[in-house]
């Protein structure tokens, strides 16, 4: 305004032109007329939504208006002027730049003669600092929260759901920030890169690729993580020029900030929990950080025992592999004679084939059974060789339907040169129509294989008369029964509860492994193996078995 023409005003105006020019300046005021289009917009206003006065009026005030308002707005100022008063309340604003801020307003609808609403104005003070400290307190408030309960939850959850419950503490503690996107890095089995494999995300974005590989995507923050540093930046643009492969990524992704912590265990980095920002950039506050640090110590903790806890598992399943060759050495005997038998009837059938040719007596029936005779022997030496086959692989077979019966009869068959050799005496009890019981045949026959030979084993210093050895199968409630019992030495009542401890033995050769291997592998099938002592002499050792159609309920 020109200082001529203002001082051409009349004084009444002249005031009323500085009050308003004040009020420009320093209030938020903003003028909708009843179409919800800006009409007016003052400076201040202007100043705080970085938008100028001609990018405003005419506009529908929606669209710089929070989400949650647009609706609402309308809708309750016609309430308030059905009831002649003024809308109070708290409204959020887009800025140019993308960031919001926040306005306490107090809204006054303006009618007209008729009664008919005009316009409504919008009069506030920017309350977007408050806002922000309120903002960050509730959000360490539900952190702490968080953190309270999930130690708790992480000591009492089992080995099975601990995957599930990484997941959830991901999700609760990204709603918890408004973060859109945590991933749990973990280092291969060879520990050269590190690869996703758990992760949480806010609905509506894309999925991760899968075979994400750190060492290729985020080379740089591989490297800070392998050394032990933990990783924060609330812009890309604060990445170093070394991480450009990784400001790459991050642009192509989308992420606008993150902060990663390495996972360390006996001061190695096996894995890194990152938390990240795809909407907006995000400042990571100290507080913050040392309570996500706290997060990230947890699931460390949970993630470092569950990989221990995998790796004994395999180094279980390598040694009962070992330990199955091992008894075949004790068995090499035994199927040394198996095979000899079936062997022999073969060359001496072929051979007596031949002499009949030779001698021009060529019975056909003769020559048929003569023929049979080397297939069914043949069949006899394949199964020897099929058993030791599959004795020997790795990975037992899967669990199928078999009945112990015909189990305990295989075993004893392939163990029959052995129990010839030292003259022990079988007694079979077996159940007829024992029901069937859902097992890896390889593993029940090792376990077999263990019970007999320590059975024939405690039986050595016995006077060859005194060596038998009773086997008996039952059914017994939903189980079935396997009963081995010898009359050797027994157990020393003080050893019973530890003969199925690993390395456990009393046999100066002995490894002290195979009955904590039966155990296992009984109560792998659902099933409990004990040992005892008969009140005579001996020792007995029995497991039991689900009944297959009750353990598939
Ligand atoms: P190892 O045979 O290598 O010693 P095991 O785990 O098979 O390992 O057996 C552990 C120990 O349990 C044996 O050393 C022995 O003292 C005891 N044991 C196992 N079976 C019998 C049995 N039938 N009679 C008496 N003692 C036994």
């Amino acid at each position: 305004m020109k200082t001529v023409e203002r001082d051409a005003l009349p004084m009444w105006l002249r005031e009323s032109a500085d009050v308003k020019a004040a009020f420009d300046e320093h209030a938020i005021v903003v003028i909708v007329d009843a179409q919800e289009r800006i009409t007016f917009v003052s400076e201040r206003f202007c100043a705080i939504s970085q938008l100028s006065g001609d990018e405003l009026v005419g506009q529908d005030y929606r669209a710089i208006v929070s989400e949650r308002y647009p609706h609402v707005l309308l809708y309750e100022l016609r309430d308030c002027m059905a009831h002649d008063s003024r809308w109070r309340g708290e409204i959020q604003f887009h800025a140019k730049d993308g960031t919001s801020f926040w306005i306490s307003a107090t809204i006054v609808p303006l009618l007209d003669e008729e009664e008919k609403l005009r316009q409504f104005v919008v009069i506030g003070a920017d309350i977007t600092e408050q806002k922000r400290v309120e903002n960050e307190l509730s959000e360490m408030h539900r952190l702490q929260r968080l953190l309270a309960d999930l130690s708790a939850r992480f000591v009492a959850v089992p080995s099975a759901q601990v995957d599930a419950a990484i997941q959830t503490t991901q999700s609760l503690v990204g709603e918890a920030l408004g973060l859109d996107r945590s991933m749990l890095w973990q280092l291969g089995e060879h520990g050269a890169d590190m690869s996703v494999t758990h992760y949480w995300q806010r609905d509506g974005l894309p999925p991760l690729p899968p075979d994400l590989s750190m060492g290729a995507c985020l080379p740089w923050i591989h490297d800070e993580l392998l050394r032990g540093g933990c990783v924060c930046f609330s812009t890309v643009g604060e990445l170093p020029a070394r991480a450009a492969r990784d400001v790459q990524v991050f642009s192509q992704q989308g992420t606008k900030s993150c902060l990663t912590f390495p996972l360390i265990a006996n001061g190695k980095t096996f894995g890194a929990l990152a938390f990240a920002t795809l909407q907006a950039e995000r400042k990571w506050r100290d507080d913050v950080i040392a309570e996500l640090k706290l997060v990230a110590q947890i699931i460390g903790n949970v993630v470092a025992r569950q990989r221990s806890e995998m790796r004994e598992e395999q180094l279980r399943d390598e040694l009962a592999h070992a330990m199955r060759i091992a008894s075949l050495g004790e068995l090499a005997a035994a199927i040394a004679h198996e095979l000899n038998q079936p062997l022999a009837a073969i060359l001496s059938n072929a051979q007596a084939a031949r002499r009949f040719l030779e001698n021009g007596e060529s019975d056909p029936d003769e020559l048929h059974a003569i023929l049979d005779d080397i297939v069914r022997d043949d069949k006899r030496a394949g199964g020897v060789v099929h058993n030791l086959r599959a004795m020997v692989r790795k990975h037992p077979a899967t669990r199928e339907s078999y009945s112990l019966n015909d189990l305990v009869i295989e075993v004893l068959e392939l163990l029959r040169g052995e129990m010839i050799g030292e003259r022990v005496g079988l007694h079979l009890s077996l159940a007829p129509s024992l029901p069937p019981v859902a097992v890896a045949r390889v593993e029940l026959q090792q376990v077999l294989v263990n019970l007999f030979i320590n059975a024939t084993q405690a039986m050595n210093s016995n006077a060859s008369g005194d060596r038998a050895i009773d086997v008996e199968t039952r059914t017994e409630a939903e189980t079935v029964v396997v009963r081995i019992r010898d009359r050797g030495h027994g157990v020393p009542p003080d050893r019973l509860s530890h003969i199925f401890d690993p390395f456990f033995s009393t046999k100066a050769d002995g490894l002290g492994m195979g009955l904590s291997i039966c155990r296992r592998i009984i109560e792998s099938h659902g099933g409990r193996i004990e040992a005892r002592n008969h009140r005579e002499i001996g020792a007995i050792f029995s497991f039991s078995l689900p009944i297959a159609a009750i353990a598939a309920r």
